[in-house]
């Protein structure tokens, strides 16, 4: 049987064994235990790295520690593959006896896939990819980033869609300037509210346990029912395991990642079953977009207010107070 063939979807909790990185991981950590079994032995990996300059998600060839370290962290934009393709077959062909790992969401995953099948590399490429809610506008953000940069007279330094100081299910997101945090809370509103996902995520095909991938790897959403000894307020990794090799990657990583068996009907969670739903207010957020630009769209949408006051106007219509006042009885229209 071939290393890279199908086996039954294996299902996995895991948790990294080092505080500090299960912190400033997004989920469990699992991307960084997996990555250091390759990094480790002179492997490379492919990661999407924040490019604070551009303010693009661009993938990255990574040869140590330090670079895989600035990978980490869900950023909640498309990221861009730029060269990756060229440079991790060239990395390839320079280092015959190596092996590389691509870690991606599940489209970008499946592109890289292909690829290595095209150029009969697949048998050194190892595929990590991780469910996805979708991807944000990547034109939507960086107008929104710069608008925050303009305003706060100053560079955003870093960026954190998931800071775990209230714990993994409760996550901030902010971006630092000038030494302060500035919330982004309102654009991550956004994200959430579906409206500025590309038109693709809303009929991702990669929205199963099912993959052709080595390994996907997600939030353990539920884990507090499925294994609730596992549970830690710091977030845990949901690890499928689809092939032989995927299951002794795991096996390798287990010196720095708990693991525990789990099992399917264990990890429910809406993208593993369909993609995310098309808003109906999703031409209206765009219309507006077009006239209002970034940030009073993204205020208007994200802050919640205007959810509120609108919610508010609703109940006001359907209760229709002021028949009550001036119609009598007989004429009410809810009777
Ligand atoms: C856009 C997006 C949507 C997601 N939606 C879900 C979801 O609905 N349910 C769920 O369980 N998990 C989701 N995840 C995955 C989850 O948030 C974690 O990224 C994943 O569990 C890995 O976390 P970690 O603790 O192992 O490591 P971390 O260090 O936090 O993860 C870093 C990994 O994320 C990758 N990455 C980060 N941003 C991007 C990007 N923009 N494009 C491509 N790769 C990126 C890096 O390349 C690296 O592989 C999503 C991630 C992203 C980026």
């Amino acid at each position: 049987m071939k290393e890279t063939a199908k086996i039954q979807t294996a299902v996995y909790a895991g948790r990294i064994k080092d505080r500090q990185t299960l912190l400033r991981s997004s989920s469990g950590g699992a991307f960084t235990a997996l990555t250091n079994v390759f990094l480790k032995r002179g492997n490379a990996v492919v990661a999407a790295v924040y490019n604070y300059q551009t303010h693009r998600t661009e993938f990255h060839l990574i040869l140590t520690e330090e670079e895989r370290d600035a990978a980490r962290g869900s950023k909640y934009m498309q990221s861009d593959p730029g060269r990756i393709f060229r440079d991790a077959l060239s990395w390839l062909k320079a280092n015959p006896d190596k092996c590389l790992l691509f870690t991606g969401l599940g489209c970008q995953a499946e592109g890289f896939r292909k690829f290595a099948e095209l150029k009969r590399i697949r048998g050194r490429v190892y595929i990590v990819d991780l469910i996805c809610f979708g991807s944000m506008s990547p034109g939507l953000w960086r107008e929104y980033a710069r608008s925050l940069e303009k305003r706060h007279h100053g560079k955003i330094t870093y960026l954190s869609f998931r800071d775990k100081r209230n714990g993994w299910e409760k996550p901030s997101a902010y971006a630092t300037i000038n030494g302060h945090e500035v919330p982004v809370n309102d654009c991550l509103n956004v994200y959430y509210g579906r409206c500025a996902l590309r038109p693709s995520c809303y009929v991702c095909p990669f929205t199963s346990t099912e993959r052709k991938t080595d390994i996907t790897i997600g939030d353990y959403w539920n884990i507090e029912k499925a294994l609730p000894d596992f549970y830690d307020k710091d977030g845990v990794s949901l690890l499928l395991i689809h092939t032989r090799r995927g299951l002794r990657l795991l096996r390798q990583a287990g010196t720095e990642l708990d693991c525990r068996r789990s099992d399917k009907s264990l990890c429910p969670q809406p993208n593993l079953s369909a993609p995310s739903k098309r808003p109906a207010q999703r031409d209206r957020f765009w219309k507006d977009y077009r006239r209002k630009k970034a940030q009073a769209v993204i205020k208007k949408y994200g802050s919640g207010d205007g959810g509120r006051l609108r919610r508010m106007i609703r109940k006001c219509i359907r209760f229709r107070p002021w028949e009550k006042i001036f119609c009598p009885p007989e004429r009410r229209k809810d009777q």
